[in-house]
């Protein structure tokens, strides 16, 4: 299928000027971007009507199927929410829950322009499946932990091997859930894995400062960071979300060993968390990418109100309004997850994928159109989302979903099921 997106602004990435243009799509990748080019004959053209075409987002941090405990666990501190609220409940998920609880926040993605994500939750092949219907891009995190009832290792060979070979658009990461929920066996048997088997990992990472504490206490003055480095659990590189109590020491061994920041500031501030250092991240050299967490935390997976937080949480932190500018959230927002979760996108360049995301310039919020960029993270939100394109195809196009399942059935099921869960964990 050959696409051809004409008549837009293109925001081809962070840096580089807008351009009038188009965006030439065949077989799901990107052949071209900018000037027409008359030798392309596309099955179906799109006429942008001036509008902003920019990549589609990354979600580089999220639990999806947590979408069915949204509205039901707010206003708690954090030991109560996870160990009153969210662990009941997920003890009792099943497979079809985690297939509609993810079908949700699939809706909810495209219709926010998120185009790839990755995801660490339980039965993996139900969110390949929902992530399928609407051909994002997937990352599988591993977030077993000390608790799990398997065998860890044989779990990672099986998964690993099965989905790192199925598709361009899908990748799977070895991880463990957090340094708080895994023995010491666990995180050196998973980092061995990774070494063999030459991948990056994954793992929450310094998310509040009593695991900061609990971790120094336990491991001889180490913090998550240097007690992971430790074991070698970053030898190939990774991922950590949140990393919001990284100090200089953190910020500089997570750059040394390629570790990527993923940034979840909503998350961090419902549950009252604090803020990841940001500012000094940049300044070391490190790119963090941009994650929503679930939606029990946060709630919304928005990569607008994400991308604002991102920069105005550190001017707040640092009182200097000049700090991470707008271009930077944007950057954190599409090319530095695309990468980081090794996805050939993130930018509207040529042989990246055709994941593409369009934004209505006629809303009042992007008038006058003084600067884009700053329009896109500071004034725009999920309501400017004209159309979103994955992989070549359209999946939301001005309210209209292409994704495999209608929204009456999705949000029937998951009421259905939330209903039960609440149930089953004894707190309706
Ligand atoms: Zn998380």
């Amino acid at each position: 299928m050959k696409l051809r997106l004409y008549n837009a602004i293109l925001l081809r990435s962070a840096d580089e000027p807008l351009c009038s243009g188009e965006l030439r799509v065949d077989g799901g990748i990107i052949v071209g971007v900018g000037a027409p080019d008359k030798q392309f004959h596309a099955d179906k053209e799109i006429d942008c009507g001036g509008n902003l075409l920019m990549s589609g987002f990354c979600n580089a941090h999220t639990h999806a199927a947590m979408s069915l405990f949204r509205g039901i666990a707010d206003d708690l501190p954090l030991d109560k929410w996870l160990f009153d609220r969210v662990f009941p409940m997920e003890e009792h998920l099943t497979e079809e829950d985690i297939y509609w609880g993810t079908m949700l926040q699939v809706a909810e993605f495209v219709r926010s322009g998120i185009t790839c994500f990755a995801d660490m939750y339980f039965f993996i092949d139900a969110v390949h499946a929902a992530a399928k219907n609407a051909n994002l891009c997937l990352a599988l995190c591993c977030g077993s932990n000390s608790y799990s009832d398997y065998d860890i290792i044989e779990f990672l060979q099986k998964n690993y091997h099965k989905y790192s070979t199925l598709s361009d658009r899908v990748r799977y990461f070895p991880g463990l859930h957090a340094e708080y929920t895994c023995d010491e066996k666990l995180i050196a048997d998973v980092a061995d894995f990774a070494a063999e088997s030459g991948a990056k990992t994954y793992i929450h990472l310094s998310e509040t400062l009593k695991e900061v504490g609990e971790c120094t206490v336990r491991h001889g003055g180490l913090t998550p960071p240097q007690y992971l480095h430790k074991l070698g659990f970053f030898d190939n590189g990774g991922l950590a979300a949140h990393c919001t109590y990284a100090d200089k020491d953190d910020i500089a061994l997570l750059k040394q060993c390629g570790v990527t920041p993923v940034i979840n500031g909503g998350s961090n501030l419902k549950l009252a968390s604090g803020v990841a250092p940001v500012a000094a991240m940049l300044s070391a050299g490190l790119a963090p990418a941009l994650g929503t967490d679930g939606s029990a935390s946060n709630n919304a997976t928005s990569p607008f109100r994400e991308m604002y937080l991102y920069s105005c949480l550190q001017k707040e932190a640092l009182k200097d309004a000049a700090a991470v500018p707008a271009e930077e959230a944007i950057r954190a927002a599409t090319e530095t997850g695309y990468t980081a979760l090794g996805f050939g996108g993130g930018t509207l360049r040529k042989g990246n994928f055709a994941d593409a995301v369009l934004i209505d310039l006629a809303a009042p919020n992007m008038h006058p159109a003084s600067d884009l960029r700053k329009n896109l993270v500071f004034s725009a939100d999920v309501s400017n989302v004209l159309m979103t394109v994955a992989g070549g195809k359209i999946v939301y196009d001005r309210g209209r979903y292409d994704i495999g399942e209608s929204l009456d059935d999705i949000y029937s099921q998951c009421e259905k099921r939330r209903d039960r869960l609440r149930r089953q964990a004894a707190f309706v």
